[in-house]
């Protein structure tokens, strides 16, 4: 019998998962999927490690719910792994508040904490524990992990944690959160096999994808990101609008008379390279266009990620190494190119041709400053969190990492 871990990462209308077989000292990837479409007619895929991928709708009665989309992934595990036992499942669930710094195994108290932080993310909490709820239902008897994108921040210091508000507001929870915590944890454990040296230094990795934060860290721990309080903040993104003086939304609500649903689905859903461009959130789409809008938008990310990493860098008092990730930080040389041009004052000399053949390094040997660009897993993150738990409660015991 084969130990499989599970992760899944429950959005409203979607569930993401991963497989990974256990052996005795790493994990083995087997498969990543997807069923998007719930509440309506559901499809979902699934992509084999070696390359293999099925696509398929679900079949049923009514509108597929996070129950029928999770038993859509167990029918493909039962059906493609022979002989495997779903050992343990690893939830990405987007808040911790501020106390969980580090993954937990779930039980009924952890599950009805995790609700109470319900109103910190109200449009992905409830779905990342109704992913929950289902997993737990179907698999009564494996260990559940729920992984943060918020407990890599906790080792913030209060300044980089707070706002300028009276202090009633942080003790009630409103702080300067931070996420994308499980890639930036990602990326800081690959740093250290690819320079060892550098991780233990001053490091600013930029998760620039259709969400979009950066994060200074200091011996490998966070002390200053930019997205705050919720996932709004800091860079402009795929459709959110990232920084913005809170008077916009007060004027919106109070002389143009939106409601704060609709200004939520604005900045959320129609704001960042989308709104800007007119066009599209996706970058391959953008970087074909001629369009002035286009260009500006553009433009526009590439000054704020600058801006960033000034501000990163100040809090550091320097920098030993950028790390460029996510779906445009790993393949889109002409945003490395445009955000690193000009920079010799950090200590950064790009190479040209390394960038534009997206290898690992991409500063030159003269660069006081290292620059690379590597791949994140935050699936991997999640399953080696959850394997770590499941192990040291007993459940994989054949399992030394
Ligand atoms: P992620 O959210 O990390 O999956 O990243 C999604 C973003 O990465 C989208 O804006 C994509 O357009 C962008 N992206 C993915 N592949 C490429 C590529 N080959 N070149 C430029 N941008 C890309």
């Amino acid at each position: 019998m084969n130990d499989v871990i599970l992760t899944l990462n429950a959005g409203s209308s979607s569930i993401k998962f991963a497989a990974y077989r256990v052996e005795s000292e790493n994990l083995t990837a087997l498969a990543t999927g997807l069923v998007d479409g719930i509440g309506g007619a559901a499809t979902f895929s699934v992509t084999l490690t070696g390359g293999r991928a099925d696509k398929r709708a679900i079949a049923g009665s009514g509108p597929v719910d996070h129950k029928a989309a999770l038993a859509a992934v167990i029918g493909w595990l039962n059906q493609s792994q022979q002989d495997c036992r779903i050992a343990a499942i690893g939830h990405r669930v987007v808040h911790g508040g501020p106390d969980f710094a580090k993954p937990i195994l779930i039980d009924d108290l952890r599950l009805a904490q995790l609700r109470d932080l319900t109103p910190l993310a109200p449009l992905h909490q409830p779905h990342n524990l109704a992913g929950v709820d289902a997993a737990r239902h179907a698999f009564p008897d494996a260990t559940q992990v729920a992984c943060f994108d918020t407990a890599f921040h906790r080792s913030h210091p209060f300044i980089a944690d707070t706002f300028a508000l009276p202090r009633q507001y942080y003790d009630q929870g409103i702080r300067r959160y931070g996420f994308h915590g499980l890639s930036y944890e990602f990326i800081t454990k690959r740093l250290r096999t690819v320079a060892p040296e550098l991780a233990a230094g001053r490091v600013i990795i930029a998760h620039l994808g259709n969400g979009a934060s950066m994060c200074a860290l200091r011996e490998g721990k966070s002390i200053s990101s930019t997205m705050g309080f919720t996932a709004l903040d800091g860079l402009p993104m795929g459709t959110r609008c990232g920084q913005l003086d809170p008077g916009v939304v007060l004027y919106l609500i109070t002389q143009k008379g939106m409601t704060p649903e609709s200004v939520s689905d604005l900045l959320y859903n129609d704001c960042g390279l989308k709104g800007m461009s007119g066009l599209s959130n996706d970058m391959r789409v953008l970087a074909d266009s001629a369009s002035p809008r286009v260009r500006e938008a553009l433009q526009y990310f590439v000054a704020r990620i600058r801006h960033e990493l000034g501000g990163l860098a100040a809090d550091l008092g320097g920098v030993d190494a950028i790390v460029f990730t996510g779906g445009i930080g790993e393949h889109s040389w002409s945003t490395r190119q445009a955000v690193l041009r000009g920079m010799e004052w950090l200590g950064i000399q790009l190479d040209d041709s390394a960038n534009e053949r997206g290898e690992q390094t991409i500063s030159t040997p003269q660069s006081t400053t290292r620059v690379f660009v590597l791949p994140t897993d935050e699936e991997r993150m999640i399953a080696e969190h959850t394997a770590a738990i499941a192990q040291s409660s007993g459940r994989l015991e054949h399992y030394r990492p």
